[in-house]
């Protein structure tokens, strides 16, 4: 292990060599079931919430809460509710919408806020308090073994009220790794039925989340979690590097909203498993564009077109290469079905349109033309596109049956 500076550890193995993973999409039996077994649990409500400017009205959490639970999610953390007396009972609206999924409760090591969880109905309370020596000497001006101690503690209060805990340490990536596997091992012996780890500045990278899973998975015989952050857009591929070194629960929001650059997507951490490492986390990926919307919606806020997966250009085609390829068959340009996702094809012609990609549109059809007629209507397009910017393939039919009718 070495210290690269004041607050950045990394664990540096000491096979340097390159991991032997096998082809993409090809990977052993044993790692594809251990991956299967991987909680998502969304933290929409949570984190999502704490993005600038957001707020969701009670109503608006038990729908997104409904939603998510109709999508798969099993795991679903409402609240902080030791905020207010008003997050108590939204998070106890939301418990007893939800039939399928339990609530996951935040809570800082503090017997009211383990209270408050507990009036609030949830199943699971996940506890947490900062480990790393930045945040100790600045934040919470305590030692170490006064951490330890008060996470013991709250670990072993939460317990006698009825609540299963679990401990996380806060700026887990800045924390000196030997203290931080004390820490969670002292948890898990307290009785904690899950630990986890934070990337709380978003400061991971594929291989320093890996070897600091390793290294905590080899003593700690509890489920891990790992809650990152997107602050270098690594979120998604730390989030992939954590399961496949052994973490067995990830943190996600629905648009990967949150505090500053926010968290893991939801949309691309579950997509990303099942579509290109195989591995089907149980979430119906068709309700995750329709899913985004909601939130987006109900958070003010607008989804980026060019957004993976749910985004409005995610499947859409305009260049008349593109086009022309995906009228004959949308493979050659798309990596999954928007169906898949939820989402939906769009394909735009206008005065870049050649008689290339019009040609695949009616052929697509099965409509009979002409070369004349095709030419008329390649000149008909380029014109209506320059006055609209773009013509959708249904106008372009249309298009050809008024010049049909015009003609006869
Ligand atoms: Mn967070």
């Amino acid at each position: 292990m070495e210290r690269l500076n004041d607050n950045v550890y990394h664990i540096v193995q000491t096979n340097t060599s390159p991991p032997q993973i096998p082809d993409t999409n090809k990977y052993s039996l044993s790692l594809h079931s251990l991956m299967q077994n991987i909680i998502v649990y969304d933290t929409t409500l949570r984190d999502g919430e704490q993005m600038p400017g957001v707020s969701f009205s009670p109503a608006q959490k038990r729908e997104i809460a409904l939603a998510l639970e109709e999508a798969g999610i099993r795991e679903i953390e409402a609240g902080f509710p030791a905020i207010s007396s008003a997050e108590v009972s939204m998070m106890r609206e939301v418990k007893n919408s939800l039939s399928k999924s339990r609530m996951l409760a935040l809570s800082r090591v503090v017997e009211s806020d383990i209270d408050a969880a507990a009036d609030a109905g949830a199943d699971l309370v996940l506890l947490f308090i900062a480990t790393s020596d930045i945040h100790l000497k600045y934040k919470l001006h305590m030692g170490r073994q006064e951490v330890l101690e008060r996470a013991v503690e709250a670990v072993e209060y939460a317990k006698s009220r009825g609540l299963e805990p679990s401990i996380s340490s806060e700026d887990s990536t800045r924390t000196e790794p030997e203290f931080l596997k004390k820490f969670l091992m002292a948890g898990v012996d307290a009785g904690a039925v899950r630990v986890g780890i934070t990337d709380t500045l978003g400061i991971g990278t594929p291989e320093s989340i890996s070897s600091l899973v390793k290294f905590l998975k080899k003593d700690i015989n509890a489920r891990l979690s790992v809650h990152l952050h997107n602050d270098f857009g690594l979120g998604t591929a730390n989030a992939i590097s954590g399961v496949k070194a052994g973490a067995g629960a990830v943190a996600v929001t629905v648009n990967g909203m949150g505090e500053r650059a926010g968290n893991i997507s939801l949309e691309q951490f579950v997509s990303a498993m099942k579509f290109l490492y195989d591995t089907d986390l149980g979430v119906d990926t068709a309700k995750l564009t329709p899913l985004a919307r909601i939130v987006s919606d109900y958070a003010g806020l607008s989804l980026h077109p060019n957004q993976p997966l749910v985004g409005s250009n995610a499947f859409h085609h305009e260049s008349g290469i593109h086009a022309a390829a995906v009228l004959e068959n949308p493979s050659t340009y798309e990596p999954v079905s928007p169906e898949d996702v939820g989402n939906t094809r769009r394909i735009s012609l206008g005065k870049h349109s050649g008689h290339r990609v019009i040609r695949a549109l009616l052929e697509s059809r099965g409509v009979d033309f002409s070369s004349d007629e095709l030419d008329m209507l390649v000149s008909a397009v380029k014109k209506e596109g320059a006055r609209n910017r773009t013509v959708n393939p249904e106008t372009v039919l249309e298009m050809f049956k008024r010049m049909k009718m015009d003609n006869n």
